[in-house]
């Protein structure tokens, strides 16, 4: 059994304690942890490092699995029967939950799982990410599943 001893000596005990460990706060947003090689972060598009072209070939079904139709695309077709144009492909981020069955079905990874999480905004728009702006976050991104 431990003396009595007063609670506010025991609280400062703990602080004098802590004084001399390392904080395992950070600075953020100076400072920013690494994520693991797995997190699901926002999905975005990867492309072609040499052509930037993105490699989406418009199929379609990642907008056909998505559980909460965040994913909208627009197609054209082209002078070759067995090609579509990707026209648009917009992400609604407000309705994604980041569950990573897009990336799972695409047949080219040219979706994928990226590290981006600073999903804050005081814009609406901010969660509607279209084709352009998916890219730039996907540029740098390895596929997320081999197929
Ligand atoms: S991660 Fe899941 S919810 Fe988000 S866009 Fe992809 S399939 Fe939809
Ligand atoms: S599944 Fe892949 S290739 Fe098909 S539309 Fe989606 S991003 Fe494009």
């Amino acid at each position: 059994m431990l003396p009595l001893v007063p609670p506010q000596i025991k609280g400062f005990f703990v602080t004098f304690k802590r004084l001399f460990q390392k904080p395992v706060t950070i600075q953020y947003p100076d400072e920013r942890r690494e994520v693991s090689d797995r997190f699901r972060g926002i999905p975005a598009l990867r492309s072609d490092p040499d052509t930037g072209r993105v490699l989406c070939v418009a199929c379609g079904l990642c907008e056909q699995i998505c559980p909460t139709g965040a994913i909208v695309i627009n197609v054209a077709p082209t002078e070759r029967d067995e090609e579509r144009n990707l026209v648009e492909y917009t992400l609604k981020l407000g309705r994604c939950m980041f569950c990573g069955l897009c990336a799972r079905v695409c047949p080219v990874d040219a979706v994928t799982m990226s590290q981006h999480y600073e999903l804050a905004s005081q814009s609406r728009d901010q969660f509607f990410r279209q084709k352009g702006e998916l890219s730039v976050l996907g540029q740098d991104e390895p596929a997320y599943f081999q197929q």
